[in-house]
């Protein structure tokens, strides 16, 4: 919840202003101001503050505890100019935040965390947590002093600053990205923990949560694992609701994941024995349950019992290492200008550490790149080298991102990237807003019924596919909008497609050219079937061509919806 503390009638309609676009996120705290912090400091998760930062900072001071538990506070000034950032910038999400409420405000954001003022990834935003000597390593990363960086396996993590590599001098500040527990160096060091562990865990009814935290943790300090690397425990279906367990999960902080006996009887594991066989049908529990959620991972920890005082063993535990996996994210950058390319596009951009594309899209994006981003660009006709190398980067564990102009699944690479792409790597598609949409809106409401996008390309398609299709789309009275009309070489397709839809439209159906749409060469024009000047058209061109009730409404393209009342 965020809470809104307001002293003014001014801070008062902000805070009601918040409040009415955020529905059900927001509690407005009346009465006196100090009051009112006081008690929302302590209810809400985020804090915004309709006031001076001098009164806020004299409000919230008492109030603070712990960095990793405080609520983020953004403070907006009377003139609601600004929405500032003050407290809790990244664990509370007040930078976040305060984009947010600049956004709803009309405000400008106010972030002064170095990090992300920046644009230096702050360690803790690299979406693995970090322990250790943090301040101390991320101000060298922001000195741009030499950090060493110490893996124990490529992890898909974002990009990070060129000062941060494996070969700095030894002495030098360490990022270890790492599961293993290390005795500190003498440099300072800090630890970003993946999430690479799968604790498997057998136990008999009524085991005590102690029992199998206590086996738990013995079993990874003795194998010299960190407990903050665990993603998860893993167990038989039988013990789904044992409370041991659940509990023991809970503590550690992470989830229980269950598999049916059946299934973990088939895992091949190095210790099978007759007790869980009689009991829950399967050779293996611990062991097989970790591993069976670790493909291609390794067991680390073989299965070892509790040896509780005075009683018999209800605990078994195995660790098993997952494979690392890479990460594709398939990027639709829009059809050029920067306020059509998505947040979310824009988020996987940074997420990144190399990018793949065609040298004028990664133009396009490049002041976007975190500082150290690798950039492999390759030259028009490149497809196939770019696919097969953004698949093999991700499968070397890295996190890229292939980009598209439009959508990336729109004639574009996310499909040959794909039928290369194994189930070993995570795949993330960020979709764009492709040609056809951004011309149509900007010829009016061409697509305001069925249609169909056509490539007129005949490279890779026989001309005899793609004249079929046109036909059908003719037949079918479906907008048509063709993608690759026309180029240089390649001059009597768009004209023999037109022919084609004529055979079924009047010379008066509205075709609409729309030419380097929200580029800085941008131009659209309305004309008819009969009309349109195919030398005008050309490979930065769409053309999309209206069915038989498309009219022109003042200039624009409308295809009605097909309602009656429009009708
Ligand atoms: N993935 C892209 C399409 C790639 S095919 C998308 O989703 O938009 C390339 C064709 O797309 C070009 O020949 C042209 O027909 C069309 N195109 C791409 N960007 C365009 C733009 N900004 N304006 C007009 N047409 C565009």
């Amino acid at each position: 919840m965020i809470g809104l503390i307001a002293a003014t009638a001014a801070g008062r309609r902000a805070a009601a202003e918040l409040a009415a676009a955020w529905p059900g996120r927001t509690a407005v705290y009346d009465g006196p101001v100090a009051e009112a912090v006081r008690r929302a400091f302590a209810e809400c998760g985020q804090l915004v503050c309709f006031l001076a930062t001098g009164a806020t900072v004299r409000l919230v001071a008492p109030l603070l505890v712990d960095k990793a538990a405080d609520p983020g506070v953004v403070c907006v000034d009377e003139g609601r100019r600004f929405a500032v950032a003050l407290l809790g910038g990244h664990g509370g999400g007040a930078n976040a935040l305060a984009a947010d409420v600049a956004e709803v405000l009309g405000a400008q954001p106010v972030v002064t965390t170095a990090t992300d003022a920046t644009g230096i990834p702050g360690l803790d935003t690299l979406g693995l947590p970090v322990e250790g000597e943090v301040a101390a390593v991320a101000r060298a990363v922001l000195d741009g002093s030499p950090v060493r960086l110490d893996a124990d396996r490529p992890y898909p993590l974002p990009a990070l600053p060129p000062c941060v590599r494996a070969d700095a001098p030894a002495d030098a500040p360490v990022l270890r990205v790492s599961d293993r527990t290390a005795a500190p160096s003498g440099s300072p060091a800090a630890t970003l923990r993946p999430a690479s562990l799968v604790v498997g865990v057998g136990a008999s009814r009524d085991v005590p949560a102690d029992e199998v935290l206590g086996l738990v943790e013995a079993a990874l300090a003795d194998a010299g694992l960190s407990a903050a690397s665990v993603a998860q425990l893993s167990t038989v279906d039988a013990k789904a609701d044992e409370p041991g367990i659940l509990e023991a999960a809970r503590r550690l902080g992470v989830p229980v994941v269950t598999h049916p006996a059946d299934e973990l009887a088939t895992v091949a594991v190095p210790n099978p024995s007759a007790a869980p066989l009689a009991a829950v049908g399967t050779p293996s529990v611990a062991e097989a349950a970790a591993l069976a959620d670790a493909p291609g991972g390794e067991l680390l920890v073989p299965k070892r019992k509790s040896a509780p005082e005075g009683r018999a063993a209800m605990c078994t535990v195995a660790v098993a290492r997952r494979a690392v996996r890479g990460r594709l994210a398939l990027v639709g950058l829009g059809p050029g200008a920067r306020d059509l390319l998505t947040p979310r596009a824009r988020a996987e951009l940074r997420r990144a550490s190399v990018v793949v594309g065609l040298d004028q899209y990664v133009d396009q994006i490049r002041d976007l790149l975190r500082p150290g981003t690798r950039v492999e660009e390759s030259g028009l006709g490149a497809e196939e080298e770019r696919a097969h190398s953004a698949v093999r980067l991700a499968r070397e564990g890295l996190a890229v991102a292939l980009i598209g102009s439009g959508d990336a699944g729109v004639y574009a690479m996310a499909s040959p990237a794909l039928a290369e792409a194994g189930d070993d790597i995570d795949v993330v598609g960020v979709p764009g807003v492709t040609a056809a949409l951004a011309a149509a809106a900007l010829l009016g409401a061409p697509l305001g019924h069925d249609h169909v996008s056509l490539s007129l390309s005949d490279l890779h398609t026989p001309w005899e596919v793609i004249e079929r299709r046109v036909r059908a789309a003719a037949e079918a009275d479906l907008v048509v909008t063709f993608y690759n009309p026309r180029s240089r070489g390649r001059d009597w397709q768009l004209p023999k497609a037109l022919d084609i839809l004529a055979t079924h439209r009047t010379p008066g159906t509205p075709v609409g050219v729309a030419h380097g749409v929200s580029r800085a060469d941008e131009w659209h024009t309305v004309t008819t079937l009969a009309e349109l000047d195919p030398t005008t058209v050309d490979m930065t061109t769409v053309v999309t061509v209206g069915n038989t009730a498309t009219r022109l409404v003042a200039g624009r393209m409308v295809t009605p919806r097909g309602y009656r009342w429009q009708q």
